[in-house]
């Protein structure tokens, strides 16, 4: 598998790891709600609804925990593997490393000593156009 499509899929799975942070997030602050209008509203009448509300409550907050502690794992593998990219000088990029002549976004040559000269023609030609 090549280090682009390793990086999509930790993206990806950062994406999902935020998701269900959201998820947690959402379930914890409902199971609050309803454990407290079981508990303290109805005074535990309703023990099964108040019951229901702890257990969201509790499974919410160990969902969103577990997430947060995969998220950070997820984005310490992800800082490993930008390390091993470059920046394009023309387009700002991140380009893999040592793995390209010429920058796949803008064409661009990425270690090439003697191509700014001709960068700096084409450059010229381009004004030369523009004020026409
Ligand atoms: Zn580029």
């Amino acid at each position: 598998m090549s280090d682009e499509a390793k990086v999509i899929i930790i993206q990806d799975r950062i994406k999902m790891a935020r998701n269900r942070i959201i998820a947690g997030g959402i379930l914890f602050f409902l199971g609050a709600a309803l454990a407290t209008f079981a508990f303290v509203l109805l005074r535990g009448a309703v023990w099964v609804v108040g019951g229901i509300g702890v257990f969201l409550f509790v499974f919410g907050l160990i969902l969103s925990l577990y997430y947060v502690n995969e998220r950070s794992i997820l984005l310490v593998q992800l800082k490993g593997r930008e390390t091993k990219m470059m920046t394009c000088r023309n387009c700002g990029k991140p380009v893999p490393q040592g793995k390209y002549t010429v920058c796949p976004f803008c064409g661009s040559a990425l270690i090439a000593p003697l191509a700014s000269v001709e960068v700096v023609d084409e450059e010229a030609s381009g004004a030369k156009k523009s004020s026409s």
